[in-house]
């Protein structure tokens, strides 16, 4: 994995970023641009001028040419929870999981990024999966605590390397015996 970072670049611990992916034998070659905005609202006009319609709360998005960033130093402790390298981390498994697939369904997609990025805390007990992740969308509330849930489901199963490794070789997710919708709808009634 390697990166190339703007001139607002704070010491990001790149290693550990690497760490997260050799972890999981994940190889990228294509050098990842990350750029840095020192404003929030240029940061949100940016991402309006793609088209999108950035919650207040974002720190980080991608496309394929590379990261864009809030400044860390503007981010707010109250509402951004994880390290830089997490969020870079985050970022850069889209990008990996982007370059390879292309019918991703949402919480395959952020539940890959937070697999990687070591967001889902895997040892800890999160409660049981009350919905079907399927149904998952941007607006949805505990999005990302629900798919939590779900690839703590799916680790206990197999273990968090083989679940990367099935999200990395499957293609048709939504009729795989493991990550389907029909197995999903089974994981809730559990
Ligand atoms: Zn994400």
């Amino acid at each position: 994995m390697e990166f190339v970072i703007n001139d607002f670049a704070k010491s990001i611990d790149l290693q550990s970023i690497n760490t997260r992916f050799q972890l999981f034998h994940i190889d990228y070659s294509k050098p990842i641009q990350v750029t840095f905005f020192t404003s929030r609202r240029l940061f949100t006009e940016r991402l309006i001028d793609e088209g999108a319609n950035p919650p207040p709360w974002l720190l980080a998005y991608q496309d394929q040419q590379g990261i864009y960033a809030l400044d860390p130093d503007l981010w707010d402790p109250e509402t951004s929870s994880g390290s830089l390298e997490e969020v870079i981390a985050h970022e850069a498994a889209h990008i990996v999981l982007q370059s390879m697939k292309t019918e991703i369904p949402l919480w395959i997609y952020e539940g890959f990024a937070m697999l990687v990025a070591g967001q889902i805390p895997l040892d800890d007990e999160l409660g049981p999966l009350l919905t079907n992740p399927y149904s998952l969308d941007y607006e949805s509330e505990d999005l990302y605590y629900t798919i939590a849930q779900a690839m703590v489901v799916l680790s206990a199963q197999i273990n968090e390397f083989e679940l990367v490794r099935r999200i990395l070789e499957v293609d048709d997710y939504v009729n795989d015996s493991l990550f389907g919708f029909e197995a999903m709808r089974e994981a809730v009634k559990r």
